[in-house]
C-alpha cells in the first residue's frame, strides 16, 4: 500500500479556510464538514488532520502529522524541534504591543516593572531579555485585549491585522514585536517515501503562490516600440511578439509581477501600447 503524507491544518479559525484553499488548490481534494477530524484525499495520497493551531506543532514534531500549516508565531511560541519548509503568503498579522490609549508611551524601556499580558509568553520573553526589561509576564489564554481594562495588566502583547479590536478596547499600538505568516512546517526526520510526496507538494505551492504574484500582460504596440517595450518588462525570459492584422502593430504577450506593472503603465502608455490587459495565472511553474 502507498504511503499517505499526514497533513496538519486549522480545524476553525483564521488560517483554516486559507489553508484549504491553498491545498485545494495544489490538487488535494478531500471533504472538510465542521465535525471531521481526519480526511483523505482522493486525487493525491494524503490525509487531512484538523486540529487546534496550537497544538500542531507538537503533533508535528511528535510525528503524528509530517507536515502542518501554522502561523509563525504559534510556530515560534511554541519551541517544538521542526523545520519550516515555506512561507505560505497568507494570515499575514504582527504580534504588537498595545497600552491603554491614554497613557504616554516612553518606548520599550517603559514597561520595566510593569504586568504584561500575553498568550505568547516565551516570545515575549526572548523580547524582554533582548530589549533588557525586566517586567511581569501574565499568560492568559484568550481576550487578551480586555486585560488592561479589568486592571490585569499595564500591557499587553497580541496578535494586530487592522487594528480594530485594539481600539474598541481603548488601546494603541505602540510596539511590533514580531510579524506572522502562514508557514508550512514539517517533522525533522521524515520516511523517504513521505519526503518525496512532501516534495512533491511544495513544488505546488510553490507553483500555486508565484502564480498568485505574477499576471499575464497582453498588449497592442507600434512595432517601433517593440525593442523599447521590451526592456522595461522584466518578464520571464523575452516576451511573446505576434504580428497583427493592421500593418505596423504587434501583439505582445509577457508574465509580469503585479506591483511592476503600476510601476511601468505610464511608460507603456507612452510608449504607446494600446488594448492592455493583466489577467490572473492560475498555476507557475518557473
Ligand atoms: P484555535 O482554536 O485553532 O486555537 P485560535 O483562536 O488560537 O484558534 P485564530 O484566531 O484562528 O487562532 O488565529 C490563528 C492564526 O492566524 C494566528 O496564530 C495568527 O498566525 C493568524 N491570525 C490571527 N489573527 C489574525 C488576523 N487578524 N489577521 C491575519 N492573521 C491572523
Ligand atoms: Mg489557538
Amino acid at each position: 500500500m502507498t504511503k499517505k503524507i499526514r497533513i496538519a491544518i486549522q480545524k476553525s479559525g483564521r488560517l483554516q479556510e486559507q489553508s484549504v484553499k491553498l491545498l485545494k488548490e495544489c490538487g488535494l481534494s478531500f471533504s472538510n464538514g465542521p465535525n471531521r477530524l481526519k480526511a483523505s484525499c482522493y486525487s493525491f495520497p494524503a490525509e487531512i488532520l484538523f486540529l487546534r493551531d496550537d497544538d500542531i506543532p507538537q503533533y508535528v514534531e511528535d510525528g503524528v502529522a509530517d507536515v502542518g500549516i501554522v502561523g509563525e508565531n504559534v510556530y515560534i511560541e511554541k519551541q517544538k524541534e521542526i523545520s519550516v519548509i515555506e512561507k505560505l503568503d497568507f494570515s499575514k498579522c504582527r504580534l504588537s504591543i498595545a497600552i491603554p490609549r491614554e497613557k504616554e508611551y516612553g518606548g520599550p524601556q517603559s514597561l520595566n516593572g510593569k504586568k504584561i499580558a500575553t498568550s505568547y509568553p516565551n516570545i515575549v520573553r526572548q523580547y524582554l531579555k533582548e530589549q533588557n526589561i525586566e517586567a511581569d509576564i501574565h499568560e492568559i489564554s484568550g481576550s487578551v485585549e480586555i486585560a488592561p481594562g479589568i486592571g490585569l495588566a499595564e500591557a499587553i502583547v497580541d496578535i494586530v491585522s487592522t487594528g480594530s479590536t485594539l481600539l474598541s478596547n481603548g488601546l494603541k499600538e505602540v510596539e511590533t514585536v514580531m510579524k506572522s505568516e502562514a508557514i508550512l512546517v514539517s517533522t525533522k526526520t521524515l520516511d523517504p517515501e513521505i519526503q518525496l510526496l512532501l516534495e512533491k507538494l511544495i513544488f505546488r505551492i510553490k507553483a500555486v503562490n508565484t502564480a498568485k504574484n505574477n499576471k499575464y500582460l497582453l498588449l497592442n504596440t507600434p512595432n517601433e516600440s517593440i525593442e523599447a517595450i521590451t526592456n522595461i518588462l522584466p518578464g520571464m525570459k523575452s516576451p511573446t511578439v505576434t504580428p497583427l492584422q493592421q500593418a505596423g502593430w504587434s501583439s505582445l504577450h509577457s508574465v509580469i509581477n503585479e506591483n511592476d506593472f503600476w510601476e511601468i503603465i505610464d511608460q507603456l502608455k507612452d510608449l504607446g501600447a494600446q488594448g492592455i490587459l493583466v489577467v490572473p495565472i492560475e498555476k507557475m511553474i518557473i
